[in-house]
């Protein structure tokens, strides 16, 4: 039976105007998440917890676990000229099969980028299908660490590692930190540090950065 639903939303207050995105309910779809990210998780609060939005969540599990998800994903992502896809504002790689299935779309779809942040590093029989997926030109794969998972080690070519600072005297480290907000006013502890998200920052949220204007994740 032909499915009306889209599978992608376009678009919101962080990402832009351009950039669309598949999501999934947090917690429950990431295996690899630490205690420290879920007791901080966005995606735990506001805008994810009204009734359309948690519905829609969960029509988008239902989805991912189809045998067609990924043939239908491939056509929606070109019916829709899709330049860039963020995979997962919220949620994660939570299986194998599920993984393998993004894994197909990214190949199918040289034309656009998708970019995505996990921890699903963290679960064994996840990892390789990462690794895949990381070797890919039109992808650019995120391990998501903090304190409580350390960092990856050995980290797989093409991997650049998103650092989660939750307290003011953290110690900060990869190629792109997110601060939870309280930390977000603290200095950063150090000299030659990473790459602060700047939407994370008063001058760019003054300035109105976005992931669409910034680019820093899914450019390069
Ligand atoms: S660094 Fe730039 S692209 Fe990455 S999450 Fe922050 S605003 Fe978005």
């Amino acid at each position: 039976m032909a499915t009306l639903r889209a599978l992608l939303a376009l678009g919101n207050a962080k990402l832009g105007t351009a950039i669309h995105h598949f999501d999934l309910e947090a917690v429950s779809t990431c295996p690899g998440r630490s205690s420290l990210c879920e007791s901080v998780c966005y995606a735990r609060r506001g805008r994810f917890h009204v009734g359309p939005v948690r519905n829609r969540l969960r029509w988008c599990l239902r989805q991912s676990r189809r045998t067609d998800f990924a043939d239908r994903m491939v056509s929606e992502v070109r019916r829709k000229g899709a330049l860039v896809v963020r995979v997962h504002v919220s949620g994660d790689f939570y299986a194998r099969e599920y993984a393998a299935q993004w894994l197909s779309v990214f190949r199918r779809c040289h034309a656009t980028t998708f970019y995505f942040y996990t921890r699903s590093w963290r679960v064994a029989e996840v990892a390789p299908v990462l690794e895949q997926m990381a070797g890919l030109e039109n992808v650019r794969a995120w391990y998501s660490a903090d304190v409580e998972t350390g960092l990856p080690e050995p980290l797989p070519k093409g991997v650049r590692v998103a650092w989660l600072q939750t307290a003011a005297d953290d110690p900060v480290t990869g190629d792109l930190v997110f601060r939870d907000r309280p930390v977000r006013p603290t200095p950063l502890p150090g000299f030659g540090l990473p790459v602060v998200c700047p939407s994370e920052t008063p001058v760019g949220h003054r300035q109105g950065v976005n992931c669409g204007n910034c680019g820093h994740c899914w450019r390069a």
